[in-house]
């Protein structure tokens, strides 16, 4: 539990919530914001601030929680897709320092779903550089 933490607050239930499912290390709750009809949020019980900061075990257990209610949510909702999504850090639009997943059922419809892709697909990248770059993080990855 970090103090000053809005989704401590709301694991804690502290803060209200309207909450999805909960295991031993894990709780879902919905966005009150939300991308798509059925957006909700999956975070560690235990505080960490972002991606770079979680434990590996407590990422295990989101990922899979996130697995195991995007199922449920395509059935329930009829969603035609789903989005996983994670910020990290401010400047990849992170808002709130606890570490959460996006669960974001994607549909046809578009009534019920207002997520647009954030970048232009189908734009090459310079060869040379994209594997300069990899060869680089291949170097660097643990
Ligand atoms: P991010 O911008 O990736 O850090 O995502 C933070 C998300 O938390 C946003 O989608 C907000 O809409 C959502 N959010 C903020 N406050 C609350 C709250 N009290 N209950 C549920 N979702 C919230
Ligand atoms: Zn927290």
């Amino acid at each position: 539990m970090s103090d000053q933490c809005l989704f401590c607050g709301i694991v804690a239930g502290e803060v209200p919530s309207a909450k999805v499912a909960e295991d031993d290390t894990t709780y879902a709750f919905m966005d009150i914001n939300p991308a798509s009809d059925g957006h909700l949020l999956v975070v560690p019980k235990r505080h960490s601030k972002d991606l770079l900061d979680i434990g590996a075990a407590d990422l295990a257990d989101v990922t899979v929680a996130a697995q195991r209610i995007a199922k449920a949510v395509s059935k329930e909702l009829g969603a035609d897709g789903v989005n996983l999504l994670n910020c990290c850090g401010a400047d990849a639009w992170q808002t709130v320092f606890h570490f959460h997943l996006h669960v974001i059922p994607r549909y046809v419809d578009k009534t019920k779903d207002r997520l647009v892709l954030p970048w232009r697909p189908g734009v090459p990248g310079d060869p040379a550089a994209i594997a300069a770059l990899g060869a680089r993080l291949s170097a660097a990855v643990d």
